[in-house]
């Protein structure tokens, strides 16, 4: 054989070697990236994304109800192909986007109904919402996930379990945000120290709270991470009453494939803990 020969030889034999390669590992399509609004809605994404292509739009510390978006934000939404939301009225600062952009896919949780809801934006906090959510992202993403649904039951049935004793004991919630929680779990919320953590209560609603502690209806008063507990000390002032902590946005709860479920128990334990006798 000549030099050029075997030259040629080579070439051919590299060439059957790389397209039978690329036959038996085809190179897969462009992973989507997906971008939760909030840390909750992070958590339930969490199941079924890859955290390397997910993403959490508002920072931690921040709440939907202080939150603005910053051009650098305009360019994560813009990447973006699934967008996981709670709806127009828990995150105005998105619906123009779901108007402007719909050819991405737009997983709204203030779409989904169930049976019983409750008027809250809070959606996250229903687990009928949350599931029909999920399983919107497992079939965007083109995957699927049991496990999920398996897993938010064991939490559910855990939950009850654990909330059995204390169910008719009364609580104050810092804000408005846990109505689904309350609903579903079917426990005795008395009232909130604020409607929306932007709104301050008024002289008549702090008194009637006042009123409440003191006859003895309130077991426990839960404040808030991302809020100043200023309020719920003035409310409480002297008054004998157990104090806990809540979050509706499981700050404290990282990303993970079980975060979600892990979120549900999180709450029910610390809500088991404040109420208990
Ligand atoms: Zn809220």
């Amino acid at each position: 054989m000549t030099l050029i020969a075997i030259i040629m030889f080579l070439k051919t034999a590299v060439l059957v070697v790389i397209t039978t390669l690329s036959f038996a590992f085809p190179v897969s399509a462009k992973p989507m990236k997906v971008l939760a609004s909030i840390h909750p809605l992070g958590l339930i994404a969490a199941s079924v994304t890859p955290l390397e292509n997910l993403e959490v739009l508002v920072p931690e510390g921040i709440t939907p109800h202080d939150f603005s978006l910053r051009p650098s934000d305009i360019d994560r939404l813009q990447e973006a192909d699934v967008i996981l939301w709670s709806g127009r009225q828990a995150e105005p600062y998105l619906a123009g986007f779901a108007r402007r952009w719909p050819d991405k896919t737009w997983i709204d949780l203030s779409s989904f109904s169930v049976e019983g809801q409750v008027r809250d934006p809070h959606y996250w906090l229903s687990v009928p919402i949350s599931l029909k959510a999920q399983q919107a992202l497992a079939e965007a993403l083109g995957v699927t996930s049991d496990d999920f649904s398996r897993q938010v039951e064991r939490v559910v049935v855990y939950s009850d379990e654990v909330l059995a004793p204390v169910k008719d004991r009364g609580f104050f919630v810092f804000h408005r945000a846990y109505d689904h929680w309350v609903n579903e779990r079917g426990l005795n919320q008395v009232g909130a120290f604020t409607l929306t953590p932007e709104q301050k209560p008024g002289m008549r609603t702090l008194q009637l709270m006042r009123d409440q502690l003191r006859g003895g209806d309130v077991a426990c008063v839960f404040r808030e991470p991302e809020y100043s507990p200023a309020l719920v000390v003035k409310v409480v002032g002297d008054l004998r009453v157990k104090q806990g902590e809540l979050d509706p946005l499981g700050t404290h709860i990282s990303l993970s494939k079980d975060g979600y479920p892990y979120f549900l128990r999180d709450m029910a334990d610390r809500a088991v803990n404040c109420l208990k006798k």
